[in-house]
């Protein structure tokens, strides 16, 4: 019987991203009233979950949201459930869920704090849910161009929605006309009926709404290597390094960039206990360029650094 149960694992030295979206968010948003374009609350509810997610999970290295989505990335060397891709999704996934859930109330209703008060504003007819799906990238560049790929989604959609809304809001027309109007429009276009219609500065507009919202560990000291082997009871690393090895005793130029560096049992546990009291930042920036990594090396690993 057991062997009709069939894991999917998910390929070895590999970013893992589970990505989870909002189902039927569309209809959810009109029920409960979600300000239009963008819900101060609505997001500040999105990124509390998904920090909690970030928290609970040490092997997520980085996060990153916008509108009912939100990219969990797992750092490359993660064994976590010996990357069983269904109890990676699914952990995520209603991990996620029920701290949005939970949360609700914070965020929609200042004033109530019980959660089975029937105050509370969610029913049963309209519960939050989300889909999740994992996908892996083989290399540091094709994970950076997903994660660009979504932040550049991020703009493209609310500098429409933004200036869709203004022609609705202030502007007095229809949906219909407002979405005929823009019709063809580039992005200078809208910049321009932004500011001479309405007198809105694009670049004025808060920072969560143009740059989404990514969530990571901030170090007080230098943080531990980011990728490493996991342990086996006796201390002894596993899974790896013989190849190098033999490669640098006989001098060939095996490439020696993709093994995690081998660490003992006290660095592990140094590194689990940096983590932990590590700071689970949200902030709202460009990751597209190259500084933001350059600034914090110890997210994607690559440049382990020895802790103080
Ligand atoms: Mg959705």
């Amino acid at each position: 019987v057991r062997l009709f149960e069939q894991d999917t694992l998910l390929v070895p030295n590999t970013w893992i991203v589970v990505r989870i979206d909002g189902r039927g968010f569309h209809k959810l948003s009109n029920h409960y009233d979600f300000a239009k374009p963008n819900d101060k609350r609505a997001l500040e509810l999105m990124n509390a979950a998904a920090a909690h997610v970030v928290r609970s999970i040490p092997d997520i290295c980085f996060s990153y949201g916008i509108s009912d989505e939100y990219s969990f990335v797992f750092d490359r060397h993660t064994s976590m459930f010996d990357r069983r891709r269904d109890k990676l999704v699914s952990t995520v996934v209603s991990t996620f869920t029920a701290a949005y859930t939970l949360l609700w109330p914070q965020f929609f209703l200042a004033s109530t704090t019980d959660i089975a008060s029937p105050d509370c504003g969610l029913d049963l007819a309209h519960l939050p849910t989300f889909d999740g799906r994992a996908v892996v990238y083989p290399s540091d560049a094709n994970l950076r161009d997903y994660l660009s790929w979504r932040q550049v989604d991020c703009h493209i959609n609310n500098l429409y929605n933004t200036t869709f809304w203004a022609l609705v809001q202030q502007g007095g027309m229809s949906q219909t006309a407002a979405e005929e109007h823009l019709k063809g429009t580039v992005s200078g276009d809208k910049n321009e009926i932004l500011f001479s219609r309405f007198g809105i500065n694009y670049n004025d507009e808060p920072l969560m709404y143009r740059k989404g919202s990514c969530i990571f560990r901030e170090y007080d000291t230098l943080p531990p290597p980011a990728n490493t082997l996991q342990t086996d009871p006796s201390g002894n690393a596993t899974g790896a390094g013989s190849l190098a090895e033999a490669a640098v005793s006989d001098g060939s130029d095996y490439r020696l960039s993709d093994v995690p560096e081998k660490l003992s049992r006290t660095q592990l546990d140094k590194q689990r206990k940096a983590k932990a009291k590590a700071q689970v930042v949200i902030k709202h920036l460009d990751f597209i360029k190259d500084d933001f990594w350059k600034q914090r090396p110890w997210i994607l690993g690559g440049h382990p650094l020895r802790t103080r």
